[in-house]
């Protein structure tokens, strides 16, 4: 049966950054964010069999499947590639997906995460298109699809080998839109020019389009002063034609609440505020980078084995997006491993061999009052 596009919900509830506490998903919370979402007329649920180290099914099992009833909800879930090893492991996960979302069947089904050079010869060596199929045909799967981080012509190649797919789920995002590695509107144009059905993930790049410097939140409250930033981001690719469904992965009942306002009474984005979106976009893109090439010319000879590049890749992004906690993670890990930003001596090694000549002591010194204090 093909995918029912009056029934589907503009907005999908992602269950891949659920919160946690004391290391686990908090559940309470988790139930009180579903209890929101279930109030919307129409509800698609996401999650995939590595979300959460696997939680994540389980979650939606506890949260959803016992609490509300099954024709109540839709829910969708995800195979990983890098799990499979022989053929019979397509079926015992499948098998245990059920199990662990307590279900008999999904609504949607992915092969999870195909990209140039890896899993996509994984899921045609195994088999798994005609066994989507079959799965389909046995009532197990009402749709199915794959997730996609690739490039336009692989896009093009699966498609041309694959017309049992359904939908596609990508990458989508205003700052993204000409983004030379995600390629969104490539990607984008490709499955609407075949009226292929997208489910949007990331709209809100993992929060960063949050959660952006003063000047440039600015702008969007200048033109709608009680709506959120996220609310933009999310209205963006929502007014797309041929978007289907817009996950959004919430953290906390504060997103929650936020998106919901923002889906009802869904006010499509109008072409004065696509130029606000438009100038934003050119605004944050327009923030000086560094220009480190990350060759790491500069890393051998530093005596205090400081990962110059990665702390350089960090301030990139911080300069863009302030409080994007990621970055601030990552920056983390990696003084576990390398020495920190403020731990340089300044003797002057890196900067005598970095080929773009940057002044990396005192970029440095920029990073250390961001990161280290
Ligand atoms: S100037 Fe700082 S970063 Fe560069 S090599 Fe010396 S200690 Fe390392
Ligand atoms: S040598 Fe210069 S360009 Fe290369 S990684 Fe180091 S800072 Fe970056």
């Amino acid at each position: 049966m093909a995918i029912n596009l009056n029934n589907m919900p503009k907005l999908g509830f992602g269950l891949m950054r659920l919160p946690e506490s004391d290391g686990a998903i908090d559940m309470e919370q988790v139930c009180k964010m579903v209890d929101h979402y279930m109030k919307m007329d129409k509800r698609y649920f996401d999650t995939a069999y590595v979300y959460h180290g696997g939680n994540s099914e389980v979650a939606a099992r506890e949260a959803l499947v016992k609490r509300y009833p099954r024709d109540s909800f839709m829910l969708a879930t995800k195979l990983p590639a890098w799990e499979i090893k022989k053929e019979s492991d397509v079926d015992r996960i499948f098998e245990e997906q059920l199990e662990r979302a307590g279900v008999d069947y999904f609504d949607f089904y992915l092969l999870h995460s195909i990209e140039d050079g890896s899993n996509y010869d994984t899921y045609v060596k195994y088999g798994c298109f005609k066994w989507g199929i079959k799965k389909k045909e046995e009532g197990k799967i009402k749709h199915f699809g794959f997730s996609y981080h690739g490039s336009p012509e692989l896009l093009e190649e699966i498609l041309d080998a694959h017309p049992e797919v359904e939908f596609v789920q990508i990458q989508l995002n205003y700052l993204d839109r000409t983004n030379p590695v995600v390629r969104s509107e490539a990607l984008y144009n490709i499955l609407h020019e075949r009226n292929i059905p997208i489910i949007v993930m990331e709209p809100v790049r993992g929060g960063m389009l949050a959660n952006m410097a003063p000047d440039i939140e600015a702008k969007f409250k200048a033109k709608r002063p009680d709506d959120s930033v996220a609310s933009w981001a999310l209205r963006f690719v929502a007014s797309l034609p041929g978007v289907m469904t817009v996950l959004s992965g919430m953290s906390n009942e504060e997103q929650i609440i936020d998106n919901i306002k923002t889906f009802t009474n869904f006010e499509p984005v109008s072409e004065e505020e696509q130029a606000i979106i438009d100038e934003v976009t050119q605004a944050i893109l327009s923030i000086p980078q560094i220009g480190c090439t990350a060759c790491k010319y500069c890393t051998p000879g530093c005596p205090q084995n400081i990962s110059i590049p990665d702390v350089f890749r960090t301030i990139n992004t911080l300069r863009r997006y302030p409080d994007d906690w990621r970055s601030k993670n990552f920056y983390n890990g990696l003084k576990g491993r390398s020495g920190a930003a403020s731990d340089c001596i300044g003797c002057g090694q890196c900067e005598g061999v970095c080929p773009q000549h940057l002044p990396i002591i005192s970029l440095l010194k920029e990073a250390a009052e961001i990161l280290d204090k």
